[in-house]
């Protein structure tokens, strides 16, 4: 594994600045691949690893830069529950666990470095210094991941019997008989103008 300095600075690049969100996400995804004894997930272990966000912060760049797991790989995966968190699972071990930033961090970040009027600044430098369990709480948990959730899934795909465009990894859904997508399903997060 990279250090906490070498990947930050990646981490920078790769999401277009430096801000507290990427010390938090880089220390967030070093301490759950510490825990799951993964150091190598963008090398030997790049095929053993799966990540659910469930943020799309700053936060959420640097944790794709530490595993490597892409949205495009399918290795990363994005539930919107608007929470700093993300869990890694093992897909060789079958182990995972989720981390969480402690809402208490903040407040530690300005009880640390007081000096420092900027709050980006203040929590980056305290970001990187605080421990481990002043920062994060973690708890080993069970994920489920069907077949089609892996990265490597082929599967057939289905075209909707109502838009007639193709649909993979089971996104299909059945109404009244007939095989939709979810926006002819009513699902649609856009209207047609
Ligand atoms: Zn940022
Ligand atoms: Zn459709």
């Amino acid at each position: 594994m990279l250090s906490l300095d070498d990947l930050i600075r990646e981490a920078e690049v790769a999401h277009g600045h430096l801000c507290a969100g990427q010390v938090l996400g880089v220390r967030l995804a070093m301490l759950g691949l510490e825990r799951l004894g993964i150091d190598d997930p963008r090398g030997k272990d790049r095929k053993r690893l799966v990540t659910f966000v469930e943020i799309d912060r700053c936060a959420t760049d640097a944790i794709g830069v530490v595993t490597g797991c892409r949205l495009g790989k399918r290795a990363l995966k994005f539930r919107d529950w608007g929470k700093m968190a993300a869990t890694f699972v093992d897909l060789q071990s079958g182990k995972a666990i989720r981390v969480a930033a402690k809402e208490s961090s903040k407040k530690l970040a300005r009880e640390m470095h007081p000096e420092i009027e900027n709050k980006n600044q203040q929590q980056m430098l305290a970001y990187r210094e605080m421990k481990n369990d002043d920062l994060f709480s973690t708890q080993w948990v069970k994920v489920e991941l069907p077949p089609e959730e892996f990265p490597g899934y082929k599967g057939e795909r289905i075209v909707c019997a109502e838009c007639g465009e193709g649909i993979n990894f089971h996104r299909e859904v059945e109404r009244d008989g007939r095989v939709l997508c979810r926006a002819c399903a009513g699902e649609g997060y856009y209207d047609p103008l």
